[in-house]
């Protein structure tokens, strides 16, 4: 299927309304796919396998800015970190201490976002607000433990539901959140200010609630089989 070209245009007229930025999720798809989007001015694409990251990464433009937002493995984290421009989904202490050591290894700080669970579901990745202020904890007790990186904000998926209020519910609990800590732990860093929520059928409650990336797939690149 080819690629939505006017859903294209369509969301990211949107979010230039909000001040928002797209993530196109263009795992599975080839890389004809995300050729025909980045010829249509698209930059920054989302993945969510390493393999399949590394082998499109090698054979697309450079100035392709790539975000991983699928669950990354600790022992995978040094494959990406010479060129990933943002993690999302970084749920413990140790992965984000991994990904410092990468990133000092590679010679770069790595933008990182901190998953949240948000959701109803169990199955969903995430940290909860204890896990979160102990990781916190850390972050500033030591900060020369993850000099690689540097926290830019959180990420949250919302419970996979129809209903808005729900989903609403969740993404302004997390903007909620986010506004504490960062008021707490981050006053004075302007690089904290990513809330990465809203999918291809959320994405609108998440710009409302306050997203500043959304990440969206199948309503540019079709349906994933
Ligand atoms: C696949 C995926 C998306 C995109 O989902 P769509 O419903 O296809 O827009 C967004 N975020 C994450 C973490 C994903 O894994």
């Amino acid at each position: 299927m080819a690629v939505n070209l006017p859903a294209y245009e369509r969301i990211t007229s949107e979010l230039q309304a909000y001040g928002a930025r797209l993530v196109a999720v263009s795992k599975i798809k080839p890389a004809s796919d995300i050729m025909a989007l980045y010829k249509a001015g698209q930059r920054i694409f989302g993945e969510n396998y390493v393999q399949e990251l590394l082998e499109k990464q090698g054979q697309l433009p450079a100035d392709i800015q790539w975000h991983f937002i699928g669950h990354l493995q600790s022992n995978k984290v040094k494959y990406i970190a010479p060129f990933v421009s943002m993690i999302h989904g970084v749920d413990s202490t140790k992965l984000l201490q991994e990904i410092s050591k990468q990133g000092i290894r590679a010679q770069r700080q790595i933008d990182c976002l901190l998953q949240l669970h948000i959701a109803e579901e169990e199955t969903k990745f995430g940290l909860d607000e204890t896990e979160l202020n102990s990781l916190l904890a850390d972050y500033t007790a030591a900060p020369g433990k993850f000099a690689g990186v540097r926290v830019c904000g959180f990420m949250g998926m919302a419970t996979n539901t129809d209903d808005v209020a729900q989903v609403s519910k969740e993404f302004h609990q997390l903007k909620a959140l986010f506004d504490k800590v960062k008021a707490d732990y981050f006053p004075s860093e302007d690089a904290f200010r990513e809330l990465s929520i809203g999918m291809s059928g959320d994405y609108k409650v998440a710009l409302e609630a306050g997203g500043t990336l959304v990440r969206i797939g199948s309503m540019l690149f079709g349906a994933r089989f």
